[in-house]
């Protein structure tokens, strides 16, 4: 079946423009970042009885009990991570749908992403080479290992929430790198993180309070 990339009525151009500007109103500023979620159909990746909403500012099911995160938070996490300048690799924990890989695509020279669930991971594949996105690379795996033998990456970001970031993906990160995730405390309450390599340490900086899936260990199939 031929992919409706370009979309009509609910999921137009128009819809797009509509949630770009939302993001720009709600303080996203990077226009590399709004022109590059402007661009990736969003209403390819959510399930298909929510195709409708996919340009509201709201997280959608993806299926096995997951969900892509609200535009703004993709927005704001791709954002935390560029600041510093344009990026030439990324690490993802947490492929899901593959959207905020389409995101990442756009904006660097090569993202790699791992899954723990297996369906996930190859549909995000499937998709992925439809839209003829090929500079994303997929491994179905714990991403709490991060991705050895690419490392290390100029940026990483976790798109599942962890008690305490791994040490063993801080560790692939490369100097100057940044890493942005979703940290839960013992309330279970969550905060967006962001760890810089800088020359001696790791400097860590608080982002938005935000409500992510856990990060679970070991890889499902
Ligand atoms: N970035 C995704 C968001 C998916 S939700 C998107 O744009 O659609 C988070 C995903 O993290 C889920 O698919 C979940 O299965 C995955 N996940 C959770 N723990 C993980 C782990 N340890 N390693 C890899 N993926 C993990």
């Amino acid at each position: 079946m031929a992919l409706d990339i370009a979309g009509a009525g609910m999921t137009s151009q128009r819809a797009r423009d509509r949630l770009i500007l939302q993001l720009s109103r709600s303080g996203i500023r990077d226009q590399r970042v709004l022109e590059a979620i402007r661009q990736v159909p969003r209403h390819l990746f959510v399930e298909e009885a929510l195709v409708h909403r996919a340009y509201e500012n709201i997280a959608l099911p993806i299926g096995y009990r997951q969900t892509v995160s609200q535009p703004f938070i993709v927005a704001r996490m791709t954002e935390a991570l560029l600041e510093a300048g344009s990026l030439r690799t990324v690490l993802e924990v947490g492929t899901g749908s593959g959207y905020q890989s389409a995101v990442l695509a756009r904006l660097c020279e090569r993202v790699y992403s791992v899954e723990r669930i297996l369906a996930l991971s190859r549909s995000a594949r499937e998709l992925l080479s439809r839209l003829k996105i090929d500079n994303v690379s997929l491994r179905h795996g714990d991403g709490a290992e991060g991705w050895p033998a690419k490392a290390p990456f100029d940026a990483i970001i976790l798109t599942a929430a962890p008690r305490a970031v791994p040490q063993e993906l801080l560790m692939q990160l490369a100097p100057g790198g940044r890493l942005v995730a979703p940290v839960e405390d013992v309330d279970g309450k969550q905060q967006l993180v962001r760890y810089t390599h800088t020359d001696e340490a790791y400097v860590r900086d608080l982002l938005d309070a935000v409500c992510f899936v856990p990060m679970l260990s070991g890889a499902e199939s």
